[in-house]
């Protein structure tokens, strides 16, 4: 397949992780997911920290990124888009 995959931002990729990890993505949403995760160490790690969050607690949900935790990730990325 030679469809144009459009990129997704690291902020994009916050609010799909959750959907991701259930496998509740579409399939295009799926592909943009893994292509920005190829090409980001950032989000790398994020994931693997959710990976990780949900086999300590056996469950993910919204409510357990506070807000504070999100917008601390936020900076982050920022951090990493500028280099
Ligand atoms: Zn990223």
């Amino acid at each position: 397949m030679s469809v144009h995959i459009a990129p997704i931002a690291c902020r994009d990729l916050v609010e799909l992780v959750t959907d991701y990890l259930e496998g509740a993505l579409p399939p295009e949403q799926h592909a943009r997911f893994e292509n920005h995760i190829a090409g980001c160490d950032g989000c790398t790690t994020y994931l693997e920290q959710m990976r990780e969050t949900i086999r300590l607690t056996g469950t993910l949900s919204e409510q357990q990124i506070s807000p504070a935790a999100r917008a601390a990730l936020l900076h982050a990325f920022r951090g990493w888009a500028s280099g």
